[in-house]
């Protein structure tokens, strides 16, 4: 009699386990739903508005990141104006949107490391003019570019002077392309190069799109 009391006892215990178990999974389940939805809410107005904010609005390929005009210099510029040297320049990244290299600047020689840190941004085709190399909140491990520039920027001097100049190859000053540049026979190279020095390559398309070249190496002294 006892013992069926003690039985009887215990499996009201067991029970009543069960059902608060089965009730604080009830309430955890619920508030993890809350939580789930409140969320996705914020995170569907965030979208909402955003979506409203440019809805009905033109775009075109002045929206592109590269394509915002170049600022006059950039504060980051500033601080690595000592970097922006032709010696400085150890090698070129390519934009992911109009393919011109911007050289890749860092103080000494590039140890492994920035060798391998640059090897993966190109990899990841990350990079686009205007832009840092990496996120701002990454270590660049001391590998910058000028960020003064938009796709729409010329190619930068030091890209022709850079003593890396002989593994380069010569591209128009004015879209990057290494493609029917003009050579030192056509009319108008060549009478440049009775004024100056240097002539700074131009394509077929760049000229006959009414553009000129650079002659930056000054006149010839006889
Ligand atoms: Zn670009
Ligand atoms: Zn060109």
């Amino acid at each position: 009699m006892e013992r069926a009391a003690i039985a009887c006892s215990n499996s009201r215990s067991v029970l009543h386990v069960t059902i608060a178990l089965y009730f604080s999974h009830l309430v955890c389940l619920i508030w993890m739903s809350y939580t789930f939805y409140q969320t996705l809410y914020q995170e569907m107005m965030v979208i909402t508005w955003d979506f409203l904010e440019v809805y009905g609005r033109e775009t075109n390929d002045n929206h592109r990141p590269g394509a915002a005009p170049a600022n006059a210099q950039s504060e980051v510029d500033r601080q690595n104006r000592e970097l922006f040297k032709s010696q400085k320049v150890r090698d070129v990244v390519f934009c992911g949107e109009c393919s011109k290299p911007r050289c890749v600047y860092s103080n000494k020689k590039m140890t492994t490391e920035q060798e391998e840190l640059l090897r993966r941004i190109k990899e990841d085709r990350f990079y686009s003019c205007g832009g840092s190399l990496l996120p701002a909140d990454s270590d660049n491990l001391g590998l910058v570019v000028k960020e003064s520039v938009s796709c729409s920027s010329e190619v930068e001097t030091n890209y022709f002077t850079t003593s890396l100049r002989h593994y380069l190859p010569p591209i128009c000053i004015h879209c990057g392309s290494a493609e029917n540049l003009l050579d030192d026979s056509d009319p108008y190279i060549s009478s440049l190069y009775e004024e100056y020095s240097v002539v700074r390559p131009i394509c077929f398309q760049c000229r006959n799109a009414g553009k000129d070249t650079k002659n930056l190496g000054g006149k010839v002294c006889f």
